[in-house]
């Protein structure tokens, strides 16, 4: 019989910080594929690079591995509506777990800087959206106010059940590979995700399960790099709106994380963003959003400064679907609309249109 997924609480049970009397709020999140990239491996000369596919989640993020830890512990706590502050991903996942759930979610997002398939999921699982007039860490503010404030339980990755559902994401990599990779690579807005997965591998480090822990290599788009210039950034800019974050939640926990695992942090540009979310989607077969190119575009940046080790074992972790932010794949690279060739139905001539002729 078929191993049915069962989420990654009850996966994970012993491993995390639930008990038999947390309810189990479950949309069958994790288990994502851990696919083999001979493409980037080649690229950026290394022994091989795997994609961590978090656009496989549930409500197409890696998202979705928080929020069902962080909505659990809100139902068991009594929480009747959950809120965020999101730049998408974290309200759609919040919206679905919520009504899975049964309760409210509120979402508060920055004013015109939301991909409209991540606007459509939280409106399609009927989340109350309200559009702030400032940028994402506005948001974040209000909404901890309210949940301080009010009867309304934050779901943002300040909220530490977050982190503790998206360690698991290590977890699997661990259990895919049979060890640790040399390096981890992923895209860092908020930091939580990056501080997550060190947290992860450094549960099996202590366990026993793995040798060394993966040095963790996180980037930023270079106008929303805070952890490159080492400050906070006042007015954040970048075409990767899910990383447009000028003061990441997760500061502390992401410079030790840094710091204990030999680690980086780095910046890319837009332009090389977005050709490593063409590459990815042309040459490795995987579409993800403009954002979740970024550990990739990082990774090849260092390829071309001699700073990738040969021989090494790296997994990137891409952590959004395509389809989320679909208008950047429709763009060709001049910028360009790119639209379908309109043809007759006359087999000779779509034969000469396709060259086959
Ligand atoms: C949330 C998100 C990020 C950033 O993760 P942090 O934990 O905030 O660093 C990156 N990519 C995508 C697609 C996201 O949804």
């Amino acid at each position: 019989m078929a191993h049915q997924w069962r989420g990654v609480i009850r996966e994970y049970f012993d491993r995390l910080d639930v008990t038999k009397d947390t309810p189990i709020i479950t949309l069958g999140e994790g288990g994502t594929p851990l696919v083999e990239a001979p493409a980037l491996a080649k690229l950026v000369g290394a022994d091989r690079v795997l994609l961590k596919v978090e656009g496989m989640n549930p409500t197409g993020s890696f998202k979705d591995r928080g929020m069902t830890m962080a909505v659990s512990k809100a139902v068991g706590h009594g929480a009747k509506a959950v809120i965020c502050a999101s730049t998408g991903n974290t309200s759609a996942s919040a919206a679905a777990y919520a009504a899975a759930a049964g309760i409210k979610s509120v979402v508060l997002i920055p004013e015109g800087k939301i991909a409209l398939g991540k606007l459509s999921q939280a409106v399609a699982h009927k989340a109350q959206i309200l559009q702030v007039q400032g940028n994402f860490d506005d948001c974040l503010i209000l909404a901890r106010d309210l949940a301080e404030n009010y009867a309304v339980h934050l779901v943002n990755s300040v909220n530490p059940d977050r982190i503790e559902g998206q360690k698991t994401g290590a977890f699997e990599v661990v259990e895919a590979l049979g060890f640790a990779p040399d390096l981890h690579v992923l895209p860092v807005g908020n930091a939580g995700n990056y501080s997550a997965y060190f947290k992860g591998y450094l549960e099996d480090f202590n366990a026993g399960t793995i040798k060394q822990v993966p040095k963790m290599w996180g980037y930023q788009a270079e106008g929303s790099a805070p952890f490159t210039v080492g400050h906070p950034v006042a007015n954040p800019e970048t075409i990767a709106t899910a990383i447009r974050i000028g003061n990441p939640a997760s500061w502390d926990l992401a410079q030790s994380a840094r710091e204990c695992s030999d680690g980086r942090f780095g910046a890319v540009t837009d332009a090389e963003i977005l050709w490593m979310h063409r590459f990815l989607s042309q040459e490795v077969g995987v579409f993800v959003e403009p954002s979740s190119a970024t550990g990739a575009a990082g990774l090849f940046k260092a390829s071309k400064a001699g700073e990738v080790p040969a021989g090494s074992t790296i997994v990137v972790t891409v952590t959004g679907h395509g389809l989320k932010d679909a208008a950047w794949a429709l763009k060709d690279e001049a910028g360009n609309q790119i639209e379908p060739q309109s043809v007759s139905k006359n087999a000779a001539e779509v034969a000469e249109r396709l060259g086959l002729a």
